[in-house]
């Protein structure tokens, strides 16, 4: 794949330094220790990408002492090659309880029986439940969000680009799906297209790939059915995945005529294309730091509204994206958090009619020192496919 020259590698002294910003943190806001599982936490800080199981794998984080993985120890040499900074590896055995290895951990630097512990939002709840009735009944559990979210929602240089790269192979797909042909082929058919060419494009992964025709334009979360695409109808394509464990995630809508110049979009959705264009367009306009979440979406909606179509729009304006597809800061009224520089999240406002159609545009935007960066560079224009 000819990005993968390009493609950065995040250098072991980044995860060093987020490992201590991370204990930093985790100190700063009254924590006396972070637990962090396996999933995107345990990724952003060390780079160990660890199959989520039943088997604990945790990441411990006291303030002023040296970070510590506990790992079952079928797994030591899976993490010793996974870590991309220095961690110090602690194994379990079969034999040996993983939790009271955790609470181990705990206790002795804390020095205290009841720590106030930040643990990740994704960790099983298998896994907490026997932390809390076994181990460390009195210790006080909250998510890690609380201390993670603040260094994971400011995307540095190199996470960004990586984020650039996933949204132009998300690009190059959709031009190639809005190429055709369309008619006649079943939602499933083409979402199996997509995921195709995502991974062709150099996506890690495809999770999603959301194709709704007709009537099925009009339900956000439609995934893909067997219905039958047909002449003179809208689909809504929200596709994504990971390139190099960052997400991308683009909607267009399409318009498919089947040649049939009688097919074309009818007044109604050509109006109701061009509110959301405009909404769209104005939300992505607004973005700077210093400016509310809550703006964001206020400025999507308002248009939106003022076209009477404001009971059309019924979910948030956007969500933050990274190594998660969906994670801090969520462009929704209520969230007053001001945009930084560096913070990087989907503007996407729909209008939907309920039966009959719908309409979504959806952009990946890094707000800038002085204003937005679309990394998506696909026209947003209603594309008209003739096959
Ligand atoms: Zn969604
Ligand atoms: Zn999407
Ligand atoms: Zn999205």
């Amino acid at each position: 794949v000819t990005t993968e020259a390009i493609r950065p590698t995040i250098p072991a002294e980044r995860y060093a330094e987020r490992l201590r910003r991370a204990a930093e943190a985790t100190a700063t806001h009254g924590f006396d220790a972070m637990l962090v599982a396996v999933g995107p936490d345990l990724r952003y800080l060390t780079g160990y990408e660890a199959m989520p199981l039943e088997r604990l794998t945790m990441l411990v984080v006291v303030p002023g002492h040296a970070p510590t993985i506990v790992v079952p120890r079928l797994e030591r040499a899976a993490a010793e090659a996974g870590l991309h900074t220095e961690v110090t590896i602690l194994t379990w055995d079969e034999l040996r309880a993983p939790y009271e290895v955790v609470t181990g951990l705990l206790v002795g630097p804390v020095g205290h029986t009841s720590p106030r512990v930040a643990v990740s939002d994704t960790l099983w709840a298998s896994h907490l439940l026997a932390l809390q009735s076994k181990v460390a009944k009195n210790a006080r559990f909250e998510p890690a969000s609380t201390v993670l979210r603040d260094l994971r929602m400011i995307k540095d240089a190199d996470e960004i680009t990586l984020l650039r790269l996933a949204a132009q192979a998300a690009d190059r797909v959709v031009a190639q799906i809005a190429a055709g042909p369309l008619v006649g082929r079943t939602e499933a058919d083409v979402a199996r297209e997509v995921r195709d060419r995502l991974i062709a494009e150099g996506h890690d992964v495809a999770l999603f790939a959301i194709v709704g025709s007709g009537p099925n334009s009009a339900s956000p979360h439609h995934e893909a059915s067997e219905r039958v695409i047909r002449a003179g109808e809208p689909i809504v394509l929200d596709i994504g995945g990971t390139l190099g464990g960052y997400g991308s995630d683009i909607t267009r809508t399409l318009w498919v005529t089947g040649g049939d110049a009688a097919k074309g979009p009818d007044e109604g959705f050509r109006h109701l294309f061009g509110v959301l264009y405009g909404a769209q367009a104005a939300a992505m306009r607004a973005v700077r730091p210093g400016v509310a979440c809550e703006a964001i979406d206020a400025t999507a909606r308002r248009p939106i509204d003022a076209e009477g179509y404001g009971e059309a729009f019924f979910h948030r304006t956007g969500h933050g994206i990274g190594l998660e597809g969906h994670e801090d800061p969520y462009l929704i009224a209520g969230n007053d958090l001001p945009l930084r520089d560096g913070m990087a999240f989907s503007v996407e406002p729909g209008i939907y009619l309920v039966g009959e159609y719908g309409a979504r545009i959806e952009d990946i935007v890094v707000c800038g020192a002085d204003g937005p960066i679309v990394l998506n560079e696909a026209s947003r224009e209603l594309y008209v496919v003739d096959g």
